[in-house]
This record gives structure tokens, sequence and C-alpha cells, in this order.
């Protein structure tokens, strides 16, 4: 198997199998992420190389593969008929598959439509990892994500009307202190909508060589400390409504919190005010990523 630039994938993925289909990210522009600013530009593999990746791990782990992600940005926006065929080949060269995952830009589900998810979840991809990062439109403009909240919506709509199992990344503090509270309570709407089966929280944390951290540098963004952070994070969780699955799986965050909405809403407001009473030093310092 080969592998080019960074190699990113979540962290419920870490058990399986890892074959690049795609390189880089076709997008690139978000003022948080450093991910690929340095390259590699992104491309579509030939479907041949994925093939022969493929073969080779089917060779050597057979059988006791059950998952595949396909990592690089945003594999999604592959042309559907390629991806197709990388999935149905992986099904065919891997008996005990039971699962295909990609990262996802709500802009390129976007543009797939419906026709073109539900090709994809026929030929066997299962998952999607949506970067949603805020519901709000001023931020979504501020941080370049390439999608607004309409969008957003309407994509993650997509996937899960498919029948892909949906994940909605939502990242704590991308507002700043200025938006805040419009970023808790759009994305908590956004999200209503959408209805995924899981949101993964992740506390900014400004990265090296980045837009954003140049923004801060500059005075022209103030970031959350912990209790910010944390109060955010209650007013997100107190206005979500939709039948949801909370995860914060990341060293990122101040707190971990894991339950389902609506069942666990108070015992997760219950954690999140206990945390309050911590000070603010006996948490992580804020500090820069360099990844
Ligand atoms: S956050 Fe995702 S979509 Fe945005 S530039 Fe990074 S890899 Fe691309």
């Amino acid at each position: 198997m080969r592998y080019e630039g960074p190699i990113y994938r979540p962290p419920s993925e870490a058990d399986s199998l890892l074959i690049q289909a795609t390189i880089g990210c076709p997008h690139n522009r978000c003022s948080f992420c450093m991910v690929y600013k340095k390259g590699p530009r992104y491309r579509v593999r030939p479907f041949g190389e994925i093939e022969q990746d493929l073969m080779e791990a089917a060779r050597r782990y057979g059988s006791r593969v059950r998952t595949l992600f396909l990592p690089a940005g945003n594999t999604i926006a592959m042309p559907t008929a390629e991806l197709a065929a990388v999935c149905r080949r992986a099904h065919d060269l891997l008996p005990e598959l039971e699962r295909i995952t990609v990262y996802g830009s709500a802009q390129y589900i976007h543009r797939k439509g419906a026709a073109d998810c539900a090709r994809l979840r026929r030929a066997g991809l299962s998952r999607i990892h949506v970067g949603l990062e805020s519901g709000s439109d001023e931020v979504l403009r501020r941080i370049k994500k390439g999608a607004d909240q309409q969008q957003q919506i309407e994509a993650g709509i997509l996937a899960r009307e498919a029948g892909m199992e949906l994940s909605e990344y939502v990242m704590i503090g991308i507002g700043g202190l200025e938006l805040s509270r419009d970023h808790a309570l759009a994305t908590a709407a956004a999200l209503n909508r959408i209805q995924p089966h899981f949101v993964r929280l992740r506390t900014l944390v400004p990265k090296v060589n980045t837009l954003l951290l140049h923004q801060i540098e500059k005075g022209r963004f103030q970031l959350l400390g912990p209790h910010q952070a944390l109060t955010e994070t209650r007013l997100l969780i107190s206005r979500l409504q939709a039948p949801t699955r909370i995860v914060s799986d990341h060293y990122t965050n101040y707190v971990n919190l894991e339950g389902r909405i609506p069942e666990d809403r108070e015992r997760l407001l219950a954690e999140l005010d206990q945390a309050l009473q911590r000070p603010q030093g006996a948490f992580r310092p804020h500090f820069v990523g360099t990844q």
C-alpha cells in the first residue's frame, strides 16, 4: 500500500484498513486547517493504483478487514462512478468488509445530489464524516468553509436519506468570543434539521501556518477560554432537539461528553455545570497545535 501526503482518519477508524483513493483536499481553504496547506495538491488516484493497493491488502489481511477508511480531505469529491467502482472492488476483494467510510464536505455532497448519494450507498459507501464546524452563516463565511447553513443542512439530509451513517463535526470556539452565541444557536438549529447519527465535538486549537492563527496574532479573533468554551457547549446542547448521539472523542475538548439526545441531555448539562465549577487553570492551557 502506498500513501502520499498527510494521512488523517477519525478516531473511530483506528482499526480500519486505510486505502487512499484521493490525495489532498480540493477545497483547501478553511481558515483553521493546516493539513494540506503545503500540499500535495488535490488529485484522484487512478483506479488501477487503488485496485493494486486493495489487492495487496486482501493478500495481507484478507478476511480480517471489517472496516475500510478512504483517507484524504474530501474523498466524496471523487467522481461518483470512480468512487462507486472503488467501493464495489473493495467489497469484492474483502469478503468480511462491513463498512466503508470517507470524509466529505457539504458542498461536494450537495453537488452529488440524491441520485449519486444513493448510487454510492448501493456500491457500499456506508459512513460519512462531515465537517459542519458551525451552523452560523457568518462563522461559515469567516472560516471559508465553502458552504452556508442551508447547503450544510441539505447535504446532511442527502447523506442520511441515502442511508449513510452520518457524523457531523462541530468545532467549539470557531466563532471566537464575538460570535460564540450565534455559533451555538445556529449550529443547534442546523443539527436539529440534519438529525445526524453522531455529533462529534472538537474544540478549536489554533494551528501553525493558518489564516486563523494570523487573525489571532493580529487581534482580529479572540479565542475562548475554557469556561467560555464550556458555556458555548452548554448552550449548544441545551438547544439540541434532534435524536442524535454526542461524542467528544478528541484531545482538544475540555470535558469528555458522551450521550444520547434527548435522553441524556440533563446529565450532559450537569457534567458541564460541574466542569464550570473548576478553576480555569485546571484545564489544559491554550496552545498552538502543529497538527
Ligand atoms: S478542514 Fe477539511 S475541507 Fe477544510 S481545508 Fe481542511 S481538509 Fe479541506
